[in-house]
This record gives structure tokens, sequence and C-alpha cells, in this order.
């Protein structure tokens, strides 16, 4: 069986059985905040657990790195909407150890692309059409910087909610330990 039907039957017995009502709650964070984590694989339940965090306590964003890049992209916009419609007052950027994002190499990526079919040709296009590949492929030079980078982006938000704390962290993906690098309450 491939993954989706094995994922699909799953999911019959999983709602015929109601596994789901240790889950039920609402879409408002009960804990009132917003966090901005990595979508390492290590990290879908040690995150959680280890922030104490259940089921509707809080808003999880995920993305490689735990980055922001553009203070009027798509993660900044999920983060106003955490903090506008949602009902969030704070804000946690957690990045982790030995993340894939730690100097991505754009070059590597680009190689790869062309040998699984994309056309050199197509890489040129972009190119010409001024989209900066290099720069967009790109990571950081290490956790602590990433993790920096993204609070400094969210608190200089023009439409950041006034007083809103903006932590940054770091999480040991093994142990779940957790690192303050910013708290936003100072
Ligand atoms: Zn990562």
């Amino acid at each position: 069986m491939n993954h989706l039907d094995t994922i699909m039957e799953h999911n019959r017995s999983f709602v015929e059985e109601k596994k789901y009502e240790e889950f039920l709650t609402t879409k408002f964070p009960d804990k009132k905040m917003v966090v901005l984590t990595c979508m390492d694989t290590r990290l879908i339940d040690l995150l959680p657990r280890a922030m104490n965090l259940r089921n509707g306590d809080a808003k999880i964003i995920r993305n490689a790195g735990a980055i922001v890049t553009q203070p009027f992209g798509n993660i900044m916009r999920s983060i106003l909407v955490a903090l506008y419609e949602l009902n969030a007052q704070e804000v946690f950027v957690v990045g982790h150890h030995e993340c894939g994002m730690t100097g991505l190499n754009a070059s590597k990526i680009i190689e790869k692309a062309k040998h699984q079919g994309v056309s050199d040709n197509t890489i040129e296009t972009l190119m010409h059409a001024g989209i900066d590949l290099e720069r967009w492929l790109t990571g950081f030079d290490n956790v602590t910087q990433g993790v920096m980078k993204s609070v400094q982006i969210i608190r200089n938000h023009p439409l950041l909610p006034a007083g809103t704390p903006v932590h940054g962290l770091i999480i040991h993906p093994e142990t779940g330990k957790l690192d303050v690098l910013v708290n936003g309450y100072e």
C-alpha cells in the first residue's frame, strides 16, 4: 500500500473510533502565543512536549529554519493574523541546533534540480526574470544568527501590535533543551 492509501485507511478508523475527541479545542490559542519553528522531523512531537504545548495551546508556524526573510512575506502575515485575528499576544521564534538551513548551498540545490529534470533553460529564464535564486535559496551561517535575524524582523515590523513580546530560543533536537537568546519581556 502506498502512503496515501495507508493514510486514508488509518483515517477511516481514526474518525470512526472517535480518536479525535482528545484533541477537541478551538482555533483560539489558550496560551495566547504564536510559535515559529522549523519543519525538522525531530521537532514534530518533541517541540510541543518540551514547551508543554497541547492541542489548542498555541499557533505553530513551521518552515525550513524557523526563518522570517521577508517583512511582507507569508510567514510574517501568519504571525500578524495570529496576533490580530486569533488572540495571540506574544511570539516565540524557536530555532534548533543541527538545522538543515545552516550553510544551505544554493548552487548545490540548483545542480540537484538540473539532475532531477529542471532544464538549464528554465534556470536561465528565472535568472533573466530577475529572480535571485542564490539569495532565495540561502539559509543562515548559524542558528543563533538565524533566530536573531527573524526576531529582529518581527520586532521591527511596522504592523506589529505595540508591546508584543518577541522571544528568540534555540531547542536541542534530541533532548528538547531550550536556551533563551532573546527574552522578549526585557
Ligand atoms: Zn531546522
